[in-house]
Formats: C-alpha cells, sequence, structure tokens
C-alpha cells in the first residue's frame, strides 16, 4: 500500500500513518501544484537555488508553512550538497535558510532534532528524499540521497548520528522513503555502477541490465537495502511507489525536465504546542 496520501486542500503527500500515531507531527512530501512560480518552475518550487524568482519562492513556502499551520519562522533548510554530512538543529539554527539560500546550514544533507516548533525541509527532482522518527524519544530527521549520497551511505550516517545525539537504536526507529526517481526512468552507467557493486548489501536487487554499460537503477530500492542491513526492521520501513520522472502532473523531474525545473519539498515538524492544526 502506498505510505503516502494526497492532500489536495495543502498540495502534499503525507505519511499518514506516523501522524496518526503522533498527534502534533506533520510530515509529508510536496505536489508540484499549487503555487506562485512560472513556467519551468511551475508552480509550487520550493528550491532557492534553481533560478526562480526568490520572491515566488517565499511565498511557495510562507503558503506552505500556512498550510502545515506552522509560522514561517519554522522552517529550516540545509545547503544540500550531495554528501553525507548531517547536522543537529537546535533553536538557534531554528529558521536558517528559509528565505535566503546564503543562511541555509551550510554544507549539509541531513537535518535532525527533537525540539517542537521547527519544521524541517529538504529539497527534490528525483534524489530520494528519507524520513526518520523515533515515537518515543520524539526525535526526527530528513536526509537528501541522490546518488553519491546514497552510496555514501547517509541513510547509516543518519542512524549512527541520531545514536550518538539521542541514544535511538535503529530498531526503535520508523523510516520512510518518500517519492523518487524509480528504475522504470533511472539509466545510469558504469561510473555509478562502480560505486554500487561495492555497497555491503543487496544491491543486486535494486538493478536491471540496459544495454552495453547502461543499467536502470532504483535508488529508493537500494537505500532501503542500506537501512536493513544498518538494523532497521522491514517492518518499520515504509517506501513510496510514485516514480517523479513517471508523473510530470505531480513532480518536477531534473533528469525528465532536462535540469530547467522547480524543486519539491520535504518536510517534517512537531507543532509547538498551542499551535492548532490548519491542515
Ligand atoms: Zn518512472
Amino acid at each position: 500500500m502506498e505510505p503516502f496520501q494526497i492532500v489536495e486542500q495543502t498540495n502534499t503527500l503525507r505519511l499518514g500513518d506516523w501522524e496518526q500515531r503522533c498527534p502534533g507531527l506533520v510530515v509529508g512530501f510536496t505536489l508540484r501544484s499549487g503555487g506562485y512560480s512560472e513556467a519551468p518552475f511551475h508552480s509550487l518550487n520550493l528550491g532557492l537555488h534553481v533560478g526562480d524568482s526568490p520572491e515566488r519562492v517565499r511565498k511557495n513556502r510562507e503558503r506552505l508553512c500556512q498550510a502545515l499551520g506552522f509560522p514561517f519562522d519554522a522552517w529550516t533548510c540545509a545547503e544540500q550538497v550531495h554528501g553525507t554530512t548531517v547536522r543537529q538543529v537546535t533553536a538557534t539554527v531554528r529558521g536558517a535558510g528559509r528565505a535566503q539560500q546564503e543562511t541555509a546550514v551550510p554544507a549539509v544533507d541531513g537535518l535532525y532534532t527533537d525540539e517542537p516548533g521547527i519544521l524541517l525541509t529538504s529539497f527534490y527532482a528525483d534524489c530520494v528524499p528519507l524520513f526518520f522518527l523515533d515515537p518515543q524519544k520524539r526525535v526526527i530527521g530528513l536526509a537528501h540521497a541522490g546518488w553519491k549520497g546514497t552510496v555514501g551511505g547517509i541513510a547509516a550516517v543518519m542512524l549512527q548520528a541520531l545514536a550518538d545525539s539521542y541514544g535511538c537504536t535503529p530498531s526503535s526507529l520508523l523510516v520512510a522513503i518518500g517519492p523518487a526517481i524509480r528504475g522504470c526512468c533511472y539509466e545510469v552507467d558504469e561510473r555509478v555502477m562502480e560505486h554500487v557493486r561495492r555497497l555491503p548489501c543487496d544491491w543486486e536487487a535494486c538493478v536491471r541490465a540496459a544495454g552495453a554499460g547502461r543499467y536502470m537503477l532504483d535508488l529508493a530500492a537500494l537505500n532501503q537495502q542500506i537501512l536493513l542491513e544498518a538494523g532497521v526492521r522491514s517492518s518499520m520501513i515504509s517506501r513510496s511507489h510514485y516514480c517523479t520522472a513517471c508523473h510530470p502532473e505531480l513532480f518536477f523531474s531534473h533528469r525528465r525536465d532536462a535540469g530547467r525545473t522547480g524543486r519539491m519539498a520535504s518536510f517534517i515538524g512537531w507543532k509547538a504546542k498551542g499551535v492548532t492544526s490548519q491542515s
């Protein structure tokens, strides 16, 4: 069953299971519709780094915050460099990057926190969004995994960071893998495959040959294998079936749109006490 459900009023896909299990938790992934941006960023582009008008991106972000019931000040994001560094977010970092790319948490592809009133966000147009939740310790995290981050093991880096910072064990965590380009549309070459083959997990389940030196790679499935190898229980992992390249009406896709396109956002946050939901 698809773990992400479309909520049309907010132009988002929501992890209904997690939100029902944890009152006050808001978690999901945006759709491309319902924003102010013009082509080729039409219309809910949430990336400030893609050449869109910063005013429109800000309006799009503010609209999403309002729809989710968070103040814009809570929006916190990182610079994303296809690396494997993750960082803890505390009140002093809250709001980083919300209106200007220059103030984003620098050179980081994963953010995590246990503080309420912070909306963690990260940006996508095919890469794999990873969501982390320890429901007992109320720890949440997001990680951005393109092919470099995936083979670099950002999923496992996040698990280690959550263990070091909060004592979370892999077996206590829920992990969700959001919409991303899938094996139907993501062709890679030997340059990528030589890294994939070195992974100490069942990577062969995630690849099929597509002619001389060409392969169709399912990065979402590969992240799932890495998470299983790191000790996350299979029953605790939810994986979306949506392919961003297959659904131009729902998603931006870097590969499909030849690089000139907008960005969806993944988001996760605990509502601050006393804030009521509008979504
Ligand atoms: Zn596809």
